[in-house]
């Protein structure tokens, strides 16, 4: 017997005919004698529709009440699969967030500080199996809080790490974790086995299979993680330490993924004063309104002439970044405010380019052949990302996958 969270994405919970499917994967485990807890998304779609009211009722909204609006999602689906398992004459039940509790700080992005699991015991203890809402906590005030866009497999992770599930299984609608969107290069390959330690660098720069911090959470706690479809019985990709991918003998590509994020705006000032403090002077209040500044460029002056910051953030972020940034305009001295949200970051991840040389030049050479325009860069140990205008993400994603050797061969 085993302990096991497995947790459904929204195409995965799209409907009862989905959630009759879904029903039947929880069932199989069951009936294997397994203690489940099941954590789910909101049926796809929904949380976009539940943001997009926000947006039209106020331009800057309290995150407080976004987070009443955009949890709703995640209750109807954990009712719905509670009603179809009991139909089919299983033990199941909800338990919301704040039932439980899952303690969660902070709103809209919120972390989870602690989850109780004594409701999880009893359940187990009577054969039960519990269906748990995804994305959703409560704060100390008892508020609802959510914990970022999808931040299911992160309520599922942190779960599994509580209850010391032996496995944390997330059902998507690819069979795994792929060397780039599958969607948008066909050619992209599947991976068996994935480090922790690239899987987070891949989410973080987009790959969206997984929320970033649930990859980290696994990290953490060492749990083991697989990413496998709900729609096909196939093995997925596991995400594991480094040392299984040594202990296989396994090689490894320079370059394990390409990943691209359109949820990136740029932010230009034009005429920032060139003295110390303005750049700081305008990051503080970014920092102040926990907006996160990804890739930052700054044009050198000429002698006593003023320079220009460029700058990403998160495109939800633009509005209070640039109220934000209006409130420090007069003070900091410069004397516009650019905004551009037809952009897209891609970006190259891999352990392996910590030992070779000459991963960021291929990538420019491979853009600049294309004649695609490089905005702003950044590097890391193992990761360089680029960020280019938006019309041309499919070409570079897939002339990038090529370039680093990613093709599936052909096949036949
Ligand atoms: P869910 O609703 O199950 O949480 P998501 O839409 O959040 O599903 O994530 C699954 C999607 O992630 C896939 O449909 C795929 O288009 C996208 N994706 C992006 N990068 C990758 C990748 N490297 N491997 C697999 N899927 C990826
Ligand atoms: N429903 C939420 C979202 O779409 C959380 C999730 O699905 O992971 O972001
Ligand atoms: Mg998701």
């Amino acid at each position: 017997m085993a302990r096991i969270v497995m947790k459904f994405g929204g195409t995965s919970m799209a409907g009862i005919e989905r959630i009759r499917h879904v029903a039947g994967l929880v069932k199989r485990e069951a009936e294997r004698g397994h203690e489940v807890a099941v954590v789910v998304s909101a049926m796809a779609g929904e949380t976009d529709r539940l943001v997009q009211f926000c947006r039209e009722a106020a331009s800057v909204y309290d995150p407080r009440e976004y987070d009443v609006v955009v949890a709703s999602g995640e209750q109807v689906t954990s009712g719905l699969l509670a009603i179809t398992l009991q139909g089919m004459g299983l033990n199941a039940r909800s338990y919301m967030g704040w039932q439980l509790p899952i303690r969660a700080s902070g709103h809209a992005t919120g972390l989870i500080e602690g989850i109780d699991v004594a409701v999880l015991e009893r359940v187990f203890d009577e054969a039960g199996i519990a269906i748990i809402p995804g994305f959703q906590g409560v704060t100390t005030e008892g508020a609802l809080a959510t914990l970022g866009r999808g931040g299911s497999d992160t309520s599922a992770v942190a779960l599994a790490a509580a209850m010391k599930a032996d496995r944390c299984d997330i059902y998507t609608d690819v069979d795994g974790v792929y060397t780039t969107d599958p969607r948008i290069v066909p050619r992209a390959r599947k991976l068996d086995l994935v480090t922790y330690e690239e899987m987070l660098e891949l989410a973080s720069v987009g790959a969206k299979v997984l929320q970033t911090r649930s990859v980290g959470l696994a990290m953490r706690y060492k749990m083991p993680l697989q990413v496998l479809s709900s729609f096909e019985d196939v093995p997925g990709t596991m995400i594991v330490d480094d040392d299984k991918l040594e202990e296989r003998g396994m090689e490894r590509n320079v370059v394990t993924g390409i990943a691209h994020d359109r949820n990136e705006a740029r932010v230009t000032l034009v005429g920032l004063p060139d003295r110390p403090g303005a750049v700081a002077a305008v990051f503080g209040p970014l920092a102040e309104a926990n907006i996160n500044v990804d890739m930052i460029v700054q044009s050198v002056p000429r002698a006593g002439e003023r320079s220009d910051l460029t700058f990403t953030v998160p495109t939800a972020s633009l509005a209070h970044s640039v109220a934000a940034l209006e409130g420090v305009k007069g003070d900091v001295g410069f004397s516009e405010i650019l905004t551009d949200t037809n952009v897209v970051k891609v970006s190259a991840v891999g352990v392996g380019m910590r030992s070779n040389a000459g991963i960021a030049a291929k990538m420019f050479a491979t853009l600049a052949e294309r004649n695609i325009n490089i905005l702003a860069i950044t590097t890391s140990e193992i990761k360089v990302s680029v960020l280019i205008p938006e019309e041309y993400t499919e070409l570079a994603v897939r002339v990038l996958h090529t370039a680093y050797g990613l093709d599936a061969e052909d096949e036949g």
